[in-house]
């Protein structure tokens, strides 16, 4: 239902709520790795990674909806 959908973006638009107890992890490598679950809001598939910044070392991206 498309006007649903847009509900459930607004309600996420400062980011999301991860389902902590489902997230599966596809790891690159020691520092970069793919993180995947459900938002507890939306129900919409997301997804975060992190990589290496030579400043910061580890960084995590924001958790976004998965295409
Ligand atoms: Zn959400």
């Amino acid at each position: 239902m498309t006007t649903l959908t847009i509900t459930n973006t607004t309600l996420c638009d400062k980011g999301h709520t991860p389902h902590k107890e489902s997230i599966s992890v596809v790891a690159h490598n020691f520092d970069d790795a793919d993180y995947y679950t459900f938002c507890e809001v939306c129900e919409n598939n997301i997804e975060m990674f992190s990589y290496y910044d030579d400043d910061c070392g580890v960084r995590y991206s924001k958790w976004s909806v998965s295409k």
